[in-house]
């Protein structure tokens, strides 16, 4: 249990932003999820992937304008016959992060795209923010479609169950965010 202990903590300061002392100005960085990157949140449906994340980020006092921009595949599983595939993913994101001394402001962090970050903090850790951009980047539902090929499991017996509304992604993030436990 200690090994893995210690590959999280080295797979999550991998994504971090250190912003102590950092002047003012445009900053570009780059990332990498991979499969290791998806170990810490132990989930089912999403474990491996090859995603180039560029991140434009602009420093102006206490506020970080970030522009995600996602290029790569995530695997995922159809949700008919369970066969794998490839998901291109082409997706951009952006997230402003806020200095604020209100305690309020930094418990919450739900529910909109400003995330609070307290004047002292010396470094963004991002790890969670990209696995969250990473569902809003997919699909609600998974088929086969999706990767080129053809289901295993005929569907004409299963269209009633294809007409349910999807909810917003907003929806899908919120819900995501209290499975988790984040807060
Ligand atoms: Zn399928």
């Amino acid at each position: 249990m200690q090994s893995l202990k210690l590959k999280e903590v080295h797979s999550s300061s991998l994504y971090e932003i250190k912003i102590a002392g950092l002047p003012n100005g445009t900053y570009d960085y780059e990332f990498i999820i991979d499969d290791l990157f998806f170990e810490v949140f132990k989930s089912n449906s999403l474990t491996k992937g090859l995603v180039n994340v560029g991140m434009e980020m602009n420093k102006n006092s206490g506020l970080f304008h970030t522009s995600y921009q996602f290029s790569g595949f995530i695997e995922l599983i159809c949700d008919n016959c369970l066969n794998k595939g490839n998901f291109p993913i082409q997706y951009q994101h952006k997230m402003i992060y806020k200095m604020s001394l209100d305690t309020e402001n930094l418990k919450k962090n739900i529910d909109s795209d400003i995330v609070f970050i307290h004047p002292n903090a010396e470094k963004i850790n991002i790890h969670q923010e990209l696995f969250d951009y990473i569902h809003l980047a997919i699909p609600m539902r998974t088929t086969c479609e999706l990767f080129s090929k053809d289901c295993s499991i005929d569907l004409n017996n299963f269209n009633e169950v294809n007409d349910k509304e999807t909810p917003p992604y907003w929806e899908k993030l919120k819900k995501l965010k209290s499975e988790n436990g984040t807060s």
